[in-house]
């Protein structure tokens, strides 16, 4: 069905992507050494610093890569995904770069900077009222338009060379490639549609590393019910957790749990405890995600040192904190929500100045 124009156009936007990847450059990985613990280091794989400032923006370039190579994105195809989140802001500059009508069908209620951070990278809003009706309206809209839903929660799992093609593990192992444990203990990350979990868990068991996978949990997503009982698929509290990426109330198609080691969950209070410390240790503001990654950091760091373990863990700096000035970094927002951040946040203040 494709034209030779078609294919022309889409070796091209192959062409301008991978363009737009050599220009950039890696992510970088952060030393934290912890003052009370030598015999272990802590490294942060710092997300924050993609051109649209989160871990979304390798999902993104993957998803084009994926929909240009399966021929179904064309110079005429509006794209379309579900995403209130990073996900579309991503997708929005990627939309852009190859002059693409970028569609984001968003719930009532998103927040503004978020809406205006997709509209800032050349993307249309379409807001649905009821929350439940996203995905519906996204192929819906992808029908009448002759346009491609990206589909971000079955296609992340797949979109993602795991064997290599510097994808985030493979980029870890590297940048780690000249520490004294180049090999980690752990790698800690969350789970939202699952992806960067998948590449992580499938790239381990390809390179045989000795490094196990923990995926950190919001306490109300059923993820870590999931994985401890398959059986369970749907969670009981409706709204699941405040921290924004990850956690949900039902298992999505890229969540593979066949490669996760150990699942630990974190509550709200410890993830936004845990994220004020760090921001404080690196001078910068980081996103909640990271904050919760960093709680099941300091579990796993006390059960080494409890076992007389040395070695090194890696987590994701997911994203950066500036878009939750009004929430997380808000004393006022976090008082009203009754989350009693400062005690986790000493906590963890003690575990990264010793
Ligand atoms: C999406 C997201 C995650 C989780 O990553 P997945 O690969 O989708 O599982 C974590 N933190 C933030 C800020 C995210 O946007």
């Amino acid at each position: 069905m494709a034209t030779e124009a078609v294919r022309l156009w889409q070796d091209q936007a192959v062409r301008q992507i991978e363009a737009d990847a050599t220009r950039s450059s890696d992510t970088h990985l952060i030393r934290l050494d912890l003052p009370g613990e030598p015999a272990i280091t802590l490294y942060l794989k710092d997300e924050s610093s993609h051109p649209t400032g989160s871990l979304k923006h390798r999902l993104a370039r993957s998803l084009f890569l994926y929909a240009l190579c399966n021929g179904l994105i064309g110079p005429d195809t509006h794209v379309i995904e579900a995403s209130s989140g990073s996900t579309a802001v991503s997708e929005a500059y990627f939309a852009r770069l190859l002059g693409l009508k970028f569609i984001a069908v968003v719930p009532a209620g998103t927040a503004r900077p978020k809406i205006d951070a997709i509209r800032f990278h050349g993307g249309d809003i379409h807001i649905v009222n009821d929350p439940r009706e996203v995905c519906s309206t996204a192929h819906r809209l992808a029908a009448e338009t002759g346009g491609h839903f990206m589909d971000q929660f079955t296609n992340a799992e797949r979109a993602t060379d795991w064997r290599g093609n510097n994808n985030i593990a493979e980029s870890m192992f590297a940048q780690l490639a000249a520490e004294d444990h180049p090999v980690p203990r752990w790698i800690v990350c969350g789970a939202g549609t699952g992806g960067t979990s998948a590449t992580i868990g499938r790239f381990l068991r390809y390179r045989q590393h000795a490094t196990r996978l923990c995926v950190a949990d919001p306490t109300d997503s059923v993820f870590h019910r999931h994985h401890a009982d398959p059986e369970i698929t749907e969670a009981t509290a409706p709204r699941c957790s405040l921290i924004e990426g990850i956690g949900r109330p039902r298992i999505e198609p890229s969540f593979m749990p066949s490669v996760i080691d150990r699942m630990v969950a974190v509550d709200d209070a410890a993830s936004i405890g845990a994220m004020r410390a760090l921001s404080d240790r690196l001078g910068r503001r980081v996103g909640g995600s990271t904050g919760t990654n960093l709680w099941a950091c300091a579990t796993l760091i006390e059960e080494m040192v409890q076992a007389g373990e040395g070695g090194s863990l890696v987590t994701l700096l997911c994203d950066g904190g500036d878009r939750y000035a009004a929430s997380y970094y808000d004393d006022e927002w976090l008082h009203v929500r009754k989350i009693a951040w400062q005690e986790p946040a000493m906590q963890i203040t003690a575990l990264l100045n010793g």
